[in-house]
């Protein structure tokens, strides 16, 4: 029997590389996005394909969705510091009313859910690296507490569908992911990096880049999705890639691989800017058997064509 998998986000960058491969596995996909912040140009190629469907719809309001449904997988969100600080409602409302909403289609359809939560339930941690078991040191009234309490919200409610109505659930923690379709102007290190080294640009590190984060290529992060949403795992798990750079080393990393002359400038530093990040992902090497095999170097290769196509568009 065919399998059917419903995608919230499913236009986004997470989103559309997980369609691309569950439909590559055989699997029906509903992508639903109301397109804040994701793009039909992430899924065009996948329109008119057998078995993909669109639906453009915000997920805070009622979600109905016609037959069977195996998966959800619940990625809708602005999951950028500048995307999230626009949107700052919009973000704890999809988190909040929009995960409610899609664990209540899961119990009705009994479909096994699968939420995309994120490293930033962490905070600015004092455990180095974090484990899943660390608690987090987060501040819920700075600029990032719409996104941090919203995802942490997000799975206290699905472990309550999963321990109250016996809703089979997954809990991924995503660490910062970068490839192809990620938007131009999303903010993050990886495409502002990618752009300005492109256009012969000042860099913009804030603070003095002593900060560090750990960079996942996509296809690892599906990979270790799909591996989670297929195990029988309900407690959160870390899937990222451990390899720890600071943020100045990254930028100096991208300026060599585009062969740019782009001088380096800081910035200040946002607030609450973690100072340190990097999964401990021990668990998921013990229970799914998973660990990351692109390493950044040759992540940073694989996405240079997308960003270099992006960058001749828009000078265009
Ligand atoms: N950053 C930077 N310059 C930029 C964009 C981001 O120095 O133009 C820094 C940012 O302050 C953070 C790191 O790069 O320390 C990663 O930022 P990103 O927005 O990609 O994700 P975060 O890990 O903060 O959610």
């Amino acid at each position: 029997m065919v399998r059917r998998a419903l995608i919230t986000g499913g236009a986004g960058f997470l989103g559309s590389h997980l369609a691309e491969r569950l439909l590559e596995d055989g699997c029906e996909v509903i992508c639903m996005d109301n397109l804040l912040t994701g793009t039909i140009d992430n899924i065009v190629h996948l329109l008119g394909q057998d078995g993909f469907t669109f639906v453009k719809q915000d997920v805070t309001q009622f979600i109905h969705v016609a037959g069977p449904l195996d998966f959800i997988l619940h990625f809708a969100s602005p999951a950028s510091p500048i995307d999230y600080l626009e949107l700052p409602i919009q973000t704890l409302k999809v988190g909040s009313l929009g995960t409610h909403k899609a664990l209540g289609l899961a119990k009705e359809k009994g479909a096994r859910f699968l939420l995309a939560s994120t490293s930033e339930t962490y905070g600015d941690p004092q455990v180095h690296p974090q484990p899943e078991t660390y608690w987090g040191n987060v501040n819920p009234v700075g600029p990032r507490g719409v996104y941090d309490e919203a995802k942490r919200f997000a799975e206290a409610m699905t472990m309550a569908y999963h321990r109250y109505h016996g809703v089979e659930t997954r809990i991924v923690r995503i660490f910062n992911t970068y490839g192809p379709r990620m938007r131009l102007d999303d903010g993050r290190a990886l495409p502002a990096f990618m752009g300005q080294a492109l256009r012969g640009e000042s860099m913009t590190v804030f603070g003095d880049g002593s900060q560090t984060r750990s960079f996942c290529y996509v296809d690892d992060l599906v990979t270790g999705i799909l591996t989670l949403l297929n195990s029988d795992e309900a407690e959160p798990t870390n899937i990222g890639n451990p390899g720890e750079f600071t943020i100045l080393q990254f930028a100096e990393k991208v300026r060599e691989l585009c062969g740019s002359k782009s001088d380096i400038v800081h910035q200040p530093l946002p607030v609450d800017d973690p100072k340190v990040r990097r999964p401990d992902i021990s668990k998921a090497q013990r229970v799914l058997g998973w660990e990351p095999k692109i390493q950044l170097e040759e992540g940073l290769k694989l996405t240079l064509p997308y960003f270099q196509e992006r960058v001749r568009a828009d000078n265009a």
